[in-house]
């Protein structure tokens, strides 16, 4: 059993004498934390218990075929109408932005995750960083806790498993990730359509967008780099789109160790997304910057230009390599 009985209890027993639970996730989610989200939503659903789904800017059109995708929303939460929170996929507590903001000091906090860079900051911690998505501790949790998996909670769940995996590619995918995905689809979640929806479209600004950041690719002493200040990306009207594909096809470059992509998203503050394959650890280079997230999947934010930035990052992430290939030797 991955998750300890006594764990799984507490946190039913705790949702079950609830009045109003609020569910948030990290800003700019993706689809393990909306995935993460509205799973949570179907089982209090079941449960009976009421609650609010809540993450800065709202749901993202890519995931609106999500059930209860119409019941995430944007928006400061008052503290007084919720006495239970759950984060789901929030590596840290200053990546939960304005939706958590408001209600940070309210205990209790049941903070499930999977991320190895979370400091544990709920009153409840369920944070397995060797699961590849937080709707794979999600779907541990819910058979200990003897939730009745029906085809919207199996297609959130699955939602989150197939984003974080990338398909099922990601080095950290085990029998058991399959065995899961598996008994989701009996469950009623269409993997084609979720795959197809949460992984392949990709619109067309987005192309146009990593066409202009590829023009400028750089690639020095293993690290291989892409950016775009914020009037690059306001030219092309793509301030709200993300690159972390961009990123990831990056991380694939066979003769580079670390990738990154870099996206002046508000004048002076550029946000940093890392990639890299095992055994290198793009994780060091983020917390480094005062950041976050996986081994092979990480991120931050710089406050400079984006040239101050990409100086920073480079230096950064070319130390990290030095050291890394020399501690491998
Ligand atoms: P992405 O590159 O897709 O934005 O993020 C990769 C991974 O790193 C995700 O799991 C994400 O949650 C985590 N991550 C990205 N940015 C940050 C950050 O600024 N702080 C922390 N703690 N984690 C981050
Ligand atoms: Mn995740």
């Amino acid at each position: 059993m991955v998750i300890k009985q006594t764990i799984a209890d507490e946190i039913k027993e705790r949702i079950m004498a609830a009045r109003h639970v609020l569910v948030v996730t990290h800003v700019n989610p993706d689809g393990d934390a909306f995935g993460s989200m509205t799973a949570v939503g179907g089982v209090l659903k079941q449960m009976e218990v009421d609650f609010t789904l809540a993450v800065d800017k709202g749901m993202d059109a890519r995931f609106s075929y999500l059930p209860l995708a119409d019941r995430v929303r944007d928006g400061s939460n008052p503290r007084e109408e919720y006495d239970l929170l759950i984060t789901v996929d929030g590596s840290h507590y200053d990546r939960l932005g304005y939706s958590y903001a408001d209600v940070r000091d309210m205990p209790p906090v049941i903070n499930i995750d999977h991320h190895g860079t979370n400091p544990n900051f709920g009153t409840v911690n369920l944070v397995l960083p060797q699961l590849p998505s937080a709707c794979e501790v999600l779907y541990e949790l819910f058979v200990q806790m003897g939730v009745e998996i029906n085809a919207e909670i199996a297609t959130s769940v699955l939602t989150g498993m197939v984003t974080d995996t990338l398909g099922f590619r990601t080095p950290n995918v085990k029998p058991r990730t399959l065995e899961i995905a598996s008994a989701l689809m009996a469950a009623g979640a269409d993997l084609p359509f979720i795959t197809m929806h949460a992984l392949n479209l990709q619109p067309f600004a987005s192309l146009d967008l990593w066409r202009m950041m590829l023009g400028n690719m750089q690639f020095e002493d293993d690290f291989i780099w892409v950016a775009a200040s914020y009037d690059e990306r306001t030219r092309l009207g793509n301030e709200g789109s993300g690159s972390g594909g961009l990123s990831s096809l990056l991380g694939n470059v066979k003769e580079a160790k670390m990738a990154a992509t870099l996206s002046e998203v508000e004048p002076g503050i550029v946000r940093v997304s890392l990639r890299c394959r095992p055994p290198f650890d793009v994780s060091e280079v983020a917390v480094a910057l005062g950041g976050g997230g996986h081994p092979q999947a990480s991120g931050c934010t710089i406050h400079d230009t984006v040239e101050g930035a990409q100086q920073l990052l480079a230096e950064t992430a070319k130390a990290a390599i030095r050291r890394q290939t020399a501690a491998l030797a």
